[in-house]
C-alpha cells in the first residue's frame, strides 16, 4: 500500500497516501473551526452582555430596584440578619443564561461586593452548586418581597 507523511507540520507519522492526516492530527481543522467559532460566539455574548450592562434600560431597572429592596443586601440579611449595603443587583439566572430575564424584578437581587463574589464562586463550582445557590436566591428574594414590599412589585 502507498504510504505518505501526515500533512501536519512537524508530524512525521506515516500514513496511507488516501488520506491527510494521521489519527492525531485528523481534525485539526475542524476542531480549529469549532474553536474558532466557540471563540466568536463568547465575544458576541460578551459585547451584548456589555452593552446591557450600560444600558438606559439596566440604570433605571437597576434604580428601581435599588429603591424596592431598600437598598439591602437581602443575601446577608437572611443568613446573618446583619444589614449591609447593597453594592451589585446580580442576575440570579445570568442574562448569558436567560437573556429574556434581564429586566424581571423576580431574577435580580442586591448584593454587596463580598456576597456577589461568594454567589458567582458558587456558580462556578458546579452545576448543581449554582442551581443549588439560584434556589437559595429566589427563596430569600421572594421572602423579602413578601416581608418588605407591600403590595408586591412581583
Ligand atoms: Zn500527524
Ligand atoms: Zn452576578
Amino acid at each position: 500500500m502507498l504510504k505518505k507523511l501526515c500533512s501536519y507540520p512537524g508530524c512525521h507519522k506515516v500514513i496511507e497516501a488516501g488520506v491527510k492526516y494521521c489519527e492525531k492530527h485528523r481534525n485539526t481543522d475542524r476542531e480549529k473551526y469549532r474553536e474558532y467559532k466557540r471563540r466568536r460566539m463568547k465575544d458576541e455574548e460578551e459585547a451584548r452582555r456589555q452593552q446591557f450592562y450600560n444600558s438606559k434600560a439596566w440604570e433605571l431597572f437597576r434604580a428601581a430596584r435599588a429603591a424596592e429592596q431598600l437598598g439591602i443586601d437581602i443575601y446577608e440579611y437572611y443568613t446573618t440578619g446583619k444589614i449591609v449595603a447593597a453594592e451589585n443587583y446580580h442576575h440570579i439566572q445570568e442574562i448569558t443564561e436567560a437573556w429574556a430575564r434581564r429586566l424581571d424584578a423576580a431574577n435580580v437581587i442586591g448584593v454587596s461586593e463580598a456576597n456577589h463574589r461568594r454567589i458567582h464562586t458558587e456558580y462556578e463550582r458546579s452545576y448543581k452548586a449554582k442551581k443549588k445557590m439560584q434556589k437559595i436566591l429566589y427563596a430569600m428574594l421572594e421572602r423579602f418581597y413578601r416581608d418588605f414590599v407591600l403590595d408586591g412589585g412581583i
